[in-house]
Order: C-alpha cells, then structure tokens, then sequence
C-alpha cells in the first residue's frame, strides 16, 4: 500500500495551534485531544526542527495521516483520503507562502 507521499514541508506543523483550536465533532476528537506536544506561541509544533518533525517516526496519531485513515475514514479509499489531504497541504503551503515545489502532487 502506498503511504501518504508527505515532503515533510512543516506547513501543518506550523499550523497545529490553530488545527488544533478548530472545533472537531466525532472520532477525530479523540485525537484532538490525545496531541500531546506543547504548541509554541506562533502556533507552530514544539516538536518541529529545522529538518521538519524531530519526532516523525513516533508521531502522534493526528500527524500520521495512513493511521487516520485506518482508524476513522476507512469509507474513504486510501486515494480518496490521500487527495482530501494533499489538497489540504497545498492550501496550508500557499498561505505560509512556501515554494510549491514543496507540495505532494495528487495522486
Ligand atoms: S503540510 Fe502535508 S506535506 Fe507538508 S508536512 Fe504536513 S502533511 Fe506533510
Ligand atoms: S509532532 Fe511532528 S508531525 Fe506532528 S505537528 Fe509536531 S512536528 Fe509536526
């Protein structure tokens, strides 16, 4: 199975704060909540590091958007979900004005 093509950009990272403060309904709560790293006060991960995530490969759940699927959206094909969530990524690159090159492409 593919996994989620991630360029590991930081652009959701730097973004958890405000993620974070959005008002979730459902299972996704669970994760909301269980995020267990302190947010900065630009709203960026405390866990982020000039190469991206210092804790990638033990993210928490809410980071790890194969696991999310697997857990909450399994309605959704793998590339359903995988699109929903590049289309995300690229919104959040735009606003914070990084090169686009940085994007997942959709797949
Ligand atoms: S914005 Fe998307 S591509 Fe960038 S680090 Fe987050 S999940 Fe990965
Ligand atoms: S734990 Fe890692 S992947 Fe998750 S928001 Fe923080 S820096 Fe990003």
């Amino acid at each position: 199975m593919t996994a989620f093509p991630c360029t590991r950009c930081g652009a959701c990272c730097r973004n958890i704060g405000k993620l974070l403060a959005t008002p979730v309904v459902g299972p996704q709560l669970e994760a909301v909540m269980a995020f267990p790293h302190a947010v900065l006060a630009d709203g960026s991960c405390s866990k982020l590091g000039p190469d991206g995530c210092t804790v990638y490969e033990d993210r928490p759940l809410l980071c790890n958007i194969d696991a999310m699927h697997a857990r909450y959206f399994a309605e959704l094909t793998r590339t359903e979900f995988h699109n929903l969530n590049i289309a995300a990524c690229r919104q959040l690159i735009r606003e914070q004005r990084l090169p686009m090159s940085w994007a997942p492409r959709f797949v």
